[in-house]
């Protein structure tokens, strides 16, 4: 048997011709897409699942950190996660609790911003968006990207644009566009969350109740393979709780075996974890399952090789860059003091510079969200939500720029950009 076949030569239609084509339609696609549309830009964005939020909605990954400097006096992030939080906030579909260090963070509901992105990107004129399609390649002439391939339900066809940008974490269009990226030697695993209901019965036996440290009792060990469990509120159901945090361990999910494999681990986990809180906890005979994601939430996969690694230096020192385009200050497991010794009550908020998102050698490509060009330490922190759809919104405002001189993506004015996204209202320092 040959390991490999020849399929014939066909003509591929083209299905649409636009200015940007965003690959990847979580948040940072959305608001990629929204941000180069309001400057004028035409717009197609794709998404293999049938909804648009990625591990937000699809994954119900429920939490926004916080906008505010780590110490909780200075707003550093605004932009499109305010315009959600707002929108959300009307529909009683979020929630902001404080929290230590961190500054507080929004617990959403999942499937009420599911509705607030179609709702944002149909408000929007110029977007045409592609649900149930699957990016399955790139046309390269002359080291410019043209067309976008995607698989979809009316089969194979091509979307043609002047510039494109990679939302879909994994770094599909650069990897297909033979673009420069890493790996790591071992990824942050992917994990199924789940929504359970019946949990408040046991929280009433026990008091102190922690669903991570009950689980990791060293008896269940094998059967849920040292997951980091938490759980959070389920915005508008009292009783039922989101469930986060099934891990499953060595895992490439930009390999297609590893991430079949990843989605049904995290799905016995998930049950098993339900049958461990039945079998032996007082109350735990209510606990039932009530949803699960309609994929595994990926937590890490390639990383574009750009001019500039984000280091875990530059995130614990606050590094400031002059082509910063976001700010952040969510910080998982960075040296709390400073790399002269001195410990820090409050480290200082950290930046995003444009220059982390353009993939060396890269012409017509920008990328956004988890897949920047960040190291194994600092990325933990540096790939929160609140951070991705910051970059997200940079990408859109810098492809347009592009296209509005007609240049390659890196020799746009990085100040122009900044100002551009002070005006659209991201808070740019
Ligand atoms: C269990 C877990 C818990 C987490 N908890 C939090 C938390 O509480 N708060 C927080 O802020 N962050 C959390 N994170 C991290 C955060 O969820 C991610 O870093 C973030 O969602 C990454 O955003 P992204 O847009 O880059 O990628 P994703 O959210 O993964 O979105 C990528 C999108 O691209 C689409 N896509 C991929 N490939 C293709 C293709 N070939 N064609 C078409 N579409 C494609 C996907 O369907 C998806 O919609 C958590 C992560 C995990 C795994």
């Amino acid at each position: 048997m040959s390991d490999t076949i020849r399929e014939k030569e066909r003509q591929t239609p083209v299905a649409h011709e636009c200015n940007i084509c965003i690959v990847g339609g979580s948040c940072t696609g959305v608001f990629a897409a929204i941000q180069a549309a309001r400057l004028g830009a035409k717009v197609a964005i794709i998404e293999n699942n049938g909804c648009f939020g990625g591990s937000a909605t699809a994954g119900l990954v429920n939490i926004w950190h916080s906008l505010y400097d780590p110490s909780g006096s200075k707003q550093i992030i605004r932009g499109l996660t305010w315009e959600l939080i707002e929108r959300l906030q009307k529909k009683s579909a979020l929630t902001f609790n404080e929290h230590g260090e961190n500054a507080g963070y929004y617990i959403f509901n999942s499937a009420e911003l599911m509705i607030e992105l179609d709702l944002l990107l149909t408000e929007q004129p110029g977007i045409r968006p592609f649900l149930h399609a699957r990016f399955a390649d790139a046309v390269v002439e002359n080291g410019w990207v043209t067309h976008a391939i995607i698989e979809d339900k009316s089969g194979r066809r091509a979307i043609k644009a002047d510039y494109f940008i990679d939302a879909s974490g994994d770094g599909d269009l650069i990897s297909r566009a033979k673009l420069p990226y890493t790996t790591n030697s071992s990824f942050q695993p992917p994990a199924a969350c789940a929504i359970i209901y019946g949990l408040a019965e046991i929280h009433k036996k026990y008091p102190d109740f922690n669903i991570h440290d009950a689980i990791r009792n060293s008896k269940y060990t094998d059967l849920i393979k040292n997951s980091l469990l938490c759980d959070s509120e389920l915005v508008g159901l009292p009783g039922a709780r989101i469930l986060t945090g099934a891990c499953v361990h060595d895992m490439d999910c930009s390999n297609a075996d590893q991430l079949t494999y990843s989605e049904m681990e995290g799905r016995r986990q998930i049950r098993t974890v339900c049958d461990i809180l039945k079998e032996n906890f007082e109350g735990g005979e209510k606990v039932s399952l009530v949803s699960l994601p309609s994929y595994i939430s990926i937590r890490e996969t390639r990383h574009a090789s750009c001019q500039h690694r984000i280091s875990e230096r530059e995130l614990s020192e606050g590094t400031r860059f002059p082509d910063a385009v976001a700010n952040g200050s969510y910080r998982e497991n960075i040296k709390k003091e400073n790399y002269d010794g001195e410990e820090k009550s409050a480290l200082p908020f950290y930046q995003i510079p444009f220059r982390s998102l353009v993939p060396n050698g890269s012409k017509n490509v920008i990328t956004a969200g988890r897949l920047i060009d960040v190291d194994k330490n600092a990325y933990n922190s540096l790939c929160v939500m609140v951070n991705c759809n910051q970059t997200g919104e940079a990408a859109g405002a810098a492809a347009t720029l592009a296209l509005d001189s007609s240049i390659e993506i890196p020799a746009i004015n990085t100040n122009k950009l900044r100002e551009t996204l002070r005006k659209e209202g991201s808070i740019i320092i």
